[in-house]
């Protein structure tokens, strides 16, 4: 008898949800060619297929190679009832602290983008009270102790009439790096409102919206050309010096081709610290893009950003170990506006053994040394370090000189949410971009918190799926470890 070989290797069983009815579902990923796929299948809906990744050797390498210990947060806020993703949380099984704690403080924007995830607007008028906001700071210090980043957001967050009464409520706190995500508007038409931003500086960093260079895809993402609005908003940045990332929401075939030359100019602003990219996440208004088919993965962008400049080759853009389906990062050294990749030289090992939080490795002194280590003038003349220090002969003596200043440091990071058709199991545990509940009593996944537990949708959405397990289940809750 002649075997049936399937047209695939078989890589590993999990659960997923359906992409119509957000049910748990069986679930497995599948290697076929260069692609990997994950293959689901729900008992009402049928079978469903969708593109995790288009480099089978890089998603392997960030499974399989970097792995680290879990870490967690200080407690755990919800109990194990329903199973995941239906317990949010943090539940005791999360396996990763937040690396990014998002601090949603308005509903409420200035603008109305086909593609916000938030479905914030004009005509949503609910800011969060500051008794309110306190409270959700209150949870993030609880599970953190002390937070990397905290992410103000929204909405627009400059739109909220206490804005600065948040930021000051951030201040009070042991927060590391604060971070204020906002679409630029008031920074690039009030007068002195940057100064003002100002500052908050040291470890304060703007999240600055920016797409697209061109007007076709920022009409798409963001209902307007907003060209005007970011470079006036950026020469403010520039002049003031307040550390800033530009943030690329990025959608096939729209604005995909652009990635190369905004990290160019981002280079060459004096502010600017890094380039975030974000693929589409189908979530919120989404405009009702169909991701499934038009499916933009971490695997692509990071191809697209290596086709598209000539400054980093693969071993620079690496995967990062807290929740490597989701996070890729590069560093370099920026000198007078020009980058030189770091990642490649340094030994994954030390992102495994030493890193809490590698989204921001500079602030990790034990990985700020091996970069250190890695320009060292003490490194033969042949070796890749040494042929790095060579480059930077302008910078005389400079490994002797610790620690690396934040604005010498340009990272860009690839940030994929996962969504109701790539979310599974197994990888959504790992989510390190956490957000507080603005119930003040609970922290969740990003990704979670925008399929089930925003606005009405815990209510409308979660309840059903949450009743009918329960019904299924018959089982008692099991309560939090002491
Ligand atoms: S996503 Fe994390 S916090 Fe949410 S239910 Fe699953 S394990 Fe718990
Ligand atoms: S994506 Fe940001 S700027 Fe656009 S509507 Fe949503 S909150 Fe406002």
């Amino acid at each position: 008898m002649t075997a049936r070989v399937r047209p695939y290797l078989f890589y590993g069983a999990t659960q997923a949800l359906c992409s119509t009815c957000l049910r748990v579902v069986q679930a497995k990923e599948i290697i076929q060619g260069n692609d990997v796929f994950l293959l689901k299948h729900c008992p009402i809906h049928g079978h469903q297929r969708v593109l995790l990744a288009d480099d089978a050797g890089y998603w392997r390498m960030a499974r399989e190679r970097y792995l680290k210990p879990p870490e967690q947060v200080a407690a755990p806020n919800t109990p194990l009832k329903y199973g995941c993703p239906y317990d949010c949380g943090i539940c005791p099984e999360h396996e990763q602290h937040g690396c990014v704690a998002v601090l949603e403080v308005t509903d409420h924007c200035n603008l109305r983008c086909p593609t916000c995830y938030a479905a914030s607007g004009p005509d949503r008028l609910t800011h969060r009270p500051m008794a309110v906001i306190e409270r959700m700071l209150d949870r993030i210090i609880a599970n953190e102790v002390e937070p990397d980043i905290v992410q103000i957001s929204g909405g627009e967050p400059t739109t909220h009439p206490e804005f600065f009464a948040i930021l000051d409520a951030c201040r009070r706190r042991p927060i590391r790096h604060l971070m204020l995500n906002t679409n630029g508007l008031r920074i690039a038409t009030e007068e002195g409102f940057a100064e003002r931003l100002a500052a908050y500086a040291p470890a304060f960093e703007i999240y600055l919206q920016f797409d697209s260079q061109r007007k076709e895809p920022l009409l798409a993402l963001r209902g307007a050309d907003l060209r005007d609005i970011r470079r006036k908003a950026l020469d403010k940045l520039n002049a003031v010096n307040l550390s800033t990332t530009l943030v690329v929401t990025v959608r096939q075939g729209l604005n995909d081709d652009e990635l190369g030359t905004i990290i160019d100019f981002a280079a060459a602003q004096r502010c600017v610290r890094g380039v975030t990219i974000q693929p589409v996440q189908e979530a919120g208004r989404c405009d009702g893009h169909d991701t499934r088919t038009d499916r933009l993965t971490l695997t692509a962008v990071r191809r697209k950003i290596l086709e598209q400049t000539s400054l980093f080759t693969p071993a620079d853009l690496i995967p990062v170990p807290c929740h490597p389906d989701c996070l890729a990062m590069a560093y370099a050294l920026k000198i007078d506006g020009k980058l030189v990749p770091l990642t490649g030289k340094i030994d994954p090992q030390v992102l495994l053994d030493h890193g809490r939080n590698t989204i921001i490795y500079e602030g990790d002194a034990k990985i700020r040394a091996e970069v250190v280590k890695a320009f060292s003038t003490a490194h033969s003349p042949t070796s890749a370090a040494g042929a790095i220090h060579r480059l930077l002969c302008c910078l005389p003596g400079f490994a002797a000189q610790a620690p690396l200043k934040y604005d010498q440091i340009f990272r860009v990071i690839i940030m994929r949410f996962l969504d109701r058709h790539d979310l599974d199991l197994r990888s959504v545990r790992k989510s390190c971009v956490h957000i507080a509940h603005p119930d003040g009593k609970r922290i969740m996944p990003f990704d979670t918190f925008n399929i089930f537990y925003r606005d009405r949708l815990e209510a409308d959405v979660l309840a059903p799926l949450r009743q009918e397990t329960a019904a299924a289940w018959q089982q008692p809750a099991v309560p939090i470890p002491a």
